[in-house]
């Protein structure tokens, strides 16, 4: 069939949309009409070629929308569900039967490679093949084939265009708060770069859990204040103060928790060094390849840890739904997020995303 999608043709290049080949959902895949997009970094990331990607390619993957057309073996959705994409593993790993496919041995692969699992393609411009499976999904286009393993069935109360954002940017804080640093009532976190949407749904998530203190670090006093809204309780700002110090000073001896989401390594140390004795740090900002940050091994040794998160460490079938329900219950307000772009203005949006104009961007398709 016949599709529109934003196309990168190689690296750097802008969106364009034009028309794309698409193929017949395989008995194992789901046709999604697309509703809404979140953007993402990971999407400019792959615009530029700082993930394994393939050129020309279609990135994408907060898709949301409307199954289209069902394969013949797929069981868990039918025409006409809605439902919200997220990243895809493989279910056959070490870590996807522990529980933990966010550790898929495949997530590369699988994410990235801009084929199917089995290296087949479906998408084309005339002759050139054109590379999606971008998470499982390459949602920058009307319709996007996905599977079973990644495709979450949402109810048809809230508009499904807005919930493409929780299969990445909610998950991963929300998800960090919830899964992996196990935030306990009454605790205190600081979130380093907390202004985004990954940190700012790890607030939303951190009020949730019951976090007393919840600290955000930024350089940007009005960012910061924006943060307000969503529950941040303390605002540092890191380029006035020793942020370290006045963590500290906040938590009387240290936060419990911390989150890194911004891939710097001398913040990582920062967030480190914040942590009261035992303390936890997550670490969600993705640096390049190779970078290496410095930490005081003395800190470490007081029982703190760090611990890597991808996608919050989320099984999506489960985590969604449960922020849909805080969603409607106004316990957690993405929706404050959100601003809305026409599919045809993507390049605008991106260039909202990168100035950090935009908390969230979603794409809404006709
Ligand atoms: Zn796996
Ligand atoms: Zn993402």
């Amino acid at each position: 069939m016949k599709i529109k999608a934003a196309i990168v043709k190689k690296p750097s290049d802008p969106f364009v949309i034009e028309e794309v080949d698409l193929d017949e959902p395989r008995d194992n895949e789901i046709l999604v009409r697309i509703k809404g997009c979140g953007l993402c970094h990971t999407d400019l990331s792959g615009q530029h070629a700082y993930l394994p990607v393939k050129f020309p390619g279609v990135f994408g993957h907060e898709g949301a929308g409307v199954v289209e057309k069902v394969g013949k073996l797929v069981k868990k959705v039918m025409p006409g569900d809605h439902v919200a994409m997220s990243y895809i593993s493989c279910g056959t790993c070490g870590p996807c039967i522990k529980g933990h496919p966010t550790h898929c041995d495949n997530f590369f692969p699988f994410n990235f490679f801009g084929t199917r699992p089995d290296g087949s393609t479906y998408m084309k411009q005339g002759s050139q093949t054109v590379y999606g499976s971008f998470f499982g999904q390459s949602s920058f286009a009307t319709y996007a084939i996905a599977s079973e393993r990644n495709v979450v069935k949402v109810p048809k109360d809230v508009p499904v265009e807005m919930l493409g954002p929780l299969g990445c940017a909610l998950q991963t804080g929300v998800g960090g708060v919830f899964y992996s640093l196990q935030v306990k009532p009454g605790s205190s976190i600081a979130i380093f770069g907390g202004t985004g949407s990954v940190g700012v749904s790890a607030i939303m998530a951190a009020v949730v859990s019951g976090a007393t203190k919840i600290i955000v670090v930024s350089r940007s006093d009005e960012k910061m204040q924006n943060t307000k809204q969503f529950g941040a309780t303390h605002l540092v700002n890191s380029g006035k103060c020793d942020p370290v110090e006045e963590i500290r000073k906040i938590t009387g001896g240290g936060a419990d928790y911390s989150l890194e989401c911004t891939a710097i390594p001398e913040i990582l140390s920062q967030a480190v060094d914040c942590l009261c004795m035992g303390g936890k740090c997550g670490l969600i900002g993705a640096a390049p390849m190779g970078v290496r940050a410095s930490l005081d091994m003395q800190s470490i040794l007081n029982g703190r840890t760090i611990t890597g998160i991808v996608e919050g460490d989320a099984i999506s079938d489960i985590l969604l739904p449960v922020m849909i329900d805080l969603y409607k219950q106004g316990r957690m307000p993405f929706d404050k997020m959100i601003k809305y772009y026409p599919f045809e203005k993507i390049n605008d949006a991106v260039a909202d995303v990168e100035k950090g104009r935009t908390l969230k961007a979603i794409l809404k398709f006709d």
